[in-house]
């Protein structure tokens, strides 16, 4: 194993976050290299839950102290939410999770079986006040944004809607290319009697294998609401990270009074499946950018193509062929600093760009150019680059512009 760059230092030299003591330690803000990545990836996250039948719904980021007493996070989780703030002689917490407000929109209309499983997806912020000692660039943080949803399911689709999210997951790390991860069951603590607890584990014993996946299995991981598979991604040092988390909750339907009328007529309890193959954008991020050292995939790349001007003879080349792969909307820079060629080379390569072009006079004479990319080169006219970038930019699956 070399050397692996931790994932502040890549940051840092792509310019995708930083932390402000003024603003708070663990509340990272995103710059606009940061940016590209996180909605490239919510477009392709989007796209894949869209496909599976997900429906998109935004809600606040605070809500009252009767919601999280109802939840259960002030029993079970206060330690690791912000204190309270009071307005208009309520008091309101930061939500430390999306659940307790999709569970709301459940329970905003009568419900029938025919409408189920109801699959309610959010890019939900959320805030945990994680001990300062804990948090770590992006990998551990207090401001979060969770690729989440809420699967509100009939108790007898639940092994089948178990299975459908696995796949999702599957699909998710294969398009992207991420090979390493593994399955753990997380169950509650043994002096657990509830029988109900065992019917969740059982149950997702089963969708495991079922689909002959392997898996470990860990007491005392569990949710406070329920059993759940976490997925362990192996990262570039060895160390390994739960990277998301699936997890069959039979317990805040009841909690919720939530109900739907079944195909019989009555009032039955949902079970809910919480999932967010991408955990957080922070987390996510982090990880891709150690495993990939920075180098990632042409369409999350910040920056695709750097131009690189030798001198002020070439600049009205540079940034006329920059605008026009601009408008094709390629990610394109045009290198305006000064000094020598080799220093402004070195700084470009902290950006990692895909490919880049050196203009110099021999290129602005015969308007043929050398495209380098990270790994080969090849020649071509300026107005064939964009041709030649294609394959390398291209999304794993079509994002719908
Ligand atoms: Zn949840």
């Amino acid at each position: 194993m070399g050397h692996v760059l931790d994932h502040r230092q890549i940051a840092d030299e792509m310019g995708i976050f930083f932390i402000d003591a003024e603003v708070g330690a663990g509340l990272p803000i995103w710059l606009p290299n940061g940016v590209v990545i996180r909605d490239q990836l919510e477009a392709f996250m989007r796209e894949l839950e869209r496909r599976r039948g997900y429906q998109r719904v935004v809600s606040p980021h605070l809500a009252k102290r009767s919601l999280y007493e109802k939840s259960g996070h002030l029993q079970f989780y206060q330690d690791d939410m912000y204190p309270s703030m009071r307005a208009d002689g309520e008091e309101f917490f930061l939500r430390p999770m999306n659940c307790p407000h999709h569970h709301k929109i459940f329970a905003s209309r009568p419900r029938s079986y025919r409408e189920l499983p109801l699959r309610l997806a959010e890019y939900g912020q959320v805030y945990r006040h994680e001990r300062s000692g804990a948090l770590r660039g992006l990998s551990r943080v207090r401001g979060l944004c969770q690729n989440d949803a809420h699967i509100y399911v009939d108790p007898d689709q639940a092994l089948h809607e178990i299975a459908n999210v696995l796949d999702l997951h599957e699909e998710c790390y294969r398009r992207l290319e991420l090979d390493e991860f593994s399955y753990r069951l997380s169950l509650s603590e043994s002096e657990n009697g509830d029988p109900l607890w065992r019917v969740g584990e059982d149950l997702l014993r089963k969708a495991l294998r079922d689909r002959g996946l392997s898996y470990v299995e860990a007491v005392g991981e569990a949710a406070f609401y329920g059993p759940k598979i976490d997925v362990q991604m192996r990262l570039a040092d060895g160390r390994e990270e739960s990277i998301a988390s699936l997890q069959l909750d039979l317990f805040s339907a009841d909690r919720f009074d939530l109900e739907f009328i079944s195909s019989g007529g009555e009032k039955r309890r949902p079970w809910i499946i919480h999932r967010a193959p991408l955990g957080s954008h922070e987390r996510f991020v982090a990880i891709l950018l150690e495993v990939s050292a920075g180098r990632l995939p042409g369409w999350l790349a910040p920056v695709q193509l750097a131009v690189i001007p030798m001198s002020e003879a070439e600049r009205s080349l540079a940034e006329a062929l920059a605008a026009e792969l601009h408008q094709k909307g390629v990610r394109v820079q045009v290198d305006r600093s000064l000094g020598s060629l080799g220093k402004r080379l070195r700084e470009l390569h902290k950006l990692r760009p895909v490919a880049r072009v050196v203009l110099g006079r021999k290129e602005r004479e015969s308007l043929r150019v050398g495209l380098e990319f990270r790994d080969f080169a090849v020649e071509c006219g300026v107005d064939e680059i964009f041709v030649k970038l294609q394959k390398s930019l291209r999304p794993p699956l079509d994002l719908g512009g």
